[in-house]
Order: structure tokens, then sequence, then C-alpha cells
């Protein structure tokens, strides 16, 4: 039997008044009280039987009881031990939860999700604390967890980068690093009288499907994106002028012109008008001096 106590705000309220809960904003704190976009959510995530979820920030645990009702197990890290006693209620009915009071940014996941799921893929779902959206995608792509997706509500702006390509001013160094590790999918856009209380910005839902492997062929992924972060740092100027006193950057302007030259490219060429896999051939070129053929 399906048993869901919260995920509207009359409920919402109702517990945070029997706990004499005060909203943290600087956790991020606004919780989900629209049961249409935690079903989106859910589907989005294909939540299954037999998955391990891990949820960052469960709250009052409004989606750790969908995420508990649909999977095989739920793993909920939540910075606020204000927060715990509240989702030791809310979550007493399940058997599958454990609810952790850490510092997702603090916890080693990798040694958990071998410990606790036997290296078995897992699924990150949550309605991030944005203050710390950036930091939270980038650990879980650039880590050896075996993750197959994350699902996760973000600032509806943050959302647009990630998807977007060359040519858009959304366009940056988040889009090529999401885009380097998973294919992204905005689900839905959702509105700031879904949470309580409201946020000042639009939100959106997107999911993010791992790559078993990358999409492109690199030979030094740190210097493609030690490439990609000059670029966008100065994002005014030429790709050349960019990458010329790019942080690790060794190569001088000289052999940076003439890569870009063979990748057939004009010199007047912004960072923002590459694709992800043009970064990638620049940095081969570049590391196999190809150039030196002009
Ligand atoms: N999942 C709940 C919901 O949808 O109603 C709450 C989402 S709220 C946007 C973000 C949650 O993340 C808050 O409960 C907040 O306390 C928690 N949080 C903030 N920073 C965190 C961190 N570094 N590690 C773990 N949880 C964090």
């Amino acid at each position: 039997m399906i048993k869901m106590v919260l995920g509207n705000p009359k409920k919402t309220m109702n517990i945070i008044q029997k706990h004499n809960f005060s909203f943290q904003k600087r956790y991020g704190q606004n919780f989900l009280i629209d049961s249409n976009i935690l079903e989106k959510i859910i589907g989005a995530a294909e939540i299954k039987k037999d998955d391990f979820v891990i949820e960052i920030g469960p709250g009052i645990g409004t989606l750790t009881q969908y995420l508990c009702n649909y999977a095989k197990e739920v793993l909920a890290i939540e910075i606020d031990r204000e927060l715990i006693p509240i989702l030791e209620e809310t979550l007493s009915q399940y058997s599958n939860c454990t609810i952790w009071n850490k510092d997702i940014l603090k916890v080693d996941l990798q040694r958990e999700v071998e410990e606790k799921n036997k290296g078995s893929q897992v699924k990150v779902v949550a309605n991030l604390p944005y203050y710390i959206t950036t930091p939270i995608i980038m650990e879980l792509l650039e880590s050896n967890i075996p993750l197959e997706s994350i699902t996760i509500m973000v600032q509806k702006e943050v959302a647009e980068r990630m998807q977007v390509g060359p040519g858009s001013k959304e366009y940056g160094a988040l889009s090529l690093a999401v885009q380097y590790y998973a294919k992204p999918q905005i689900i839905t856009y959702v509105s700031p009288f879904c949470f309580m209380p409201r946020p000042k910005v639009g939100s959106a839902v997107i999911h993010l499907k791992k790559y078993s492997k990358p999409p492109i062929k690199v030979e030094d992924e740190k210097l493609m994106f030690q490439l990609i972060k000059a670029s966008f740092n100065q994002r005014r100027k030429t790709l050349a002028n960019g990458l010329k006193n790019g942080q690790g950057i060794k190569y001088s302007k000289e052999e940076i012109e003439k890569a870009i030259l063979a990748l057939g490219l004009p010199l007047t060429i912004r960072g923002e008008n590459l694709a992800l896999e043009q970064f990638a051939q620049l940095t081969n070129l570049l590391i196999q001096g190809q150039y030196n053929c002009f």
C-alpha cells in the first residue's frame, strides 16, 4: 500500500509547527508542497523496485517518502540536525530508509556506495539546496561512484546552462562539463508556488543520464577542462587570447593559434562558439603538436 503523508501545504505546515522548526535560509531550505511535481521527479528518475537511491537534503522527508515507496533502499543525507527528529517521524513507517545527519560535500560517497550497495549502480534524486548546486553536481559526475543517473530540482537558469550548446549566452563551462559526463534533459519548469517558503527564483527538474563512457575522445581530460575554464573565464576575448594566459596552460599563443587554424577555425573565434568535440580536438592537437605542420 502507498502511504503518502506530506506533499501539500497543510501537512507540511502541521509538521513544521509541531516540531517548532524554523527554516534556515543558509541551507537553501525550500520544501516541496506539490504532489504533481513530486510524481514528475519520481517518473523522470525511473525509480524501480531494485534501485538504491541517494537523496541529498531530504528536508522533512516529502520526496523521501515517495522514494521509499518506489525504491529498494534510500540513503537520505541531511545537514540540518534540527530536521533529524522530523525525518525520524515522517519516515518511521519505512524500513528501507537510512537517514544521515551529514554534509553531502564531506561524505565519502564512493566508499559508502561500495559498502552499502556492493558497487552496483545508484541513482541520485534531490531537490537541491541552490547555494551549492554546482559543487554537488561536479562532485557526483567527477567521482568514481557507479552512478546511473541524477534527477534534480535546480534553479531554472542552472538547468538551462546544463542543457544548452554553443552560440547561446547560457553556454559555459558547466554545460561542457555536464555534457562530457551525462546526457541532460529538462523535464519540467517549476513555479515558486510549489515550495514552502517560496524561492525568489524559478526552478526546473533536470535528468542527467550518466554515460558509461564519454561521448568524445580526449587524450588529457584535465587539460581539456583547463582550456574550457580559461576560455569562459574571459568570454569576450578571442579563444587564442583567452587561452594564452590560462591557468595550467603551458602552450604559447603561437602554438595555440596554429592548433586553432589546424582545426579549421578562424583566429577571431571565441570559446563560446566551440562544441565539446572541438575542445577535445583542440586538446589532442596541442598534445600531439600536430599544429607544427603549419
Ligand atoms: N527534499 C526536501 C523537499 O524537497 O522538500 C528539501 C529540499 S531543500 C531545497 C534542500 C535541503 O538540503 C534542505 O533540507 C537543507 O537543509 C539540505 N541541505 C543543505 N545543504 C546541505 C548539505 N551540504 N548537505 C546535505 N543537505 C543539505
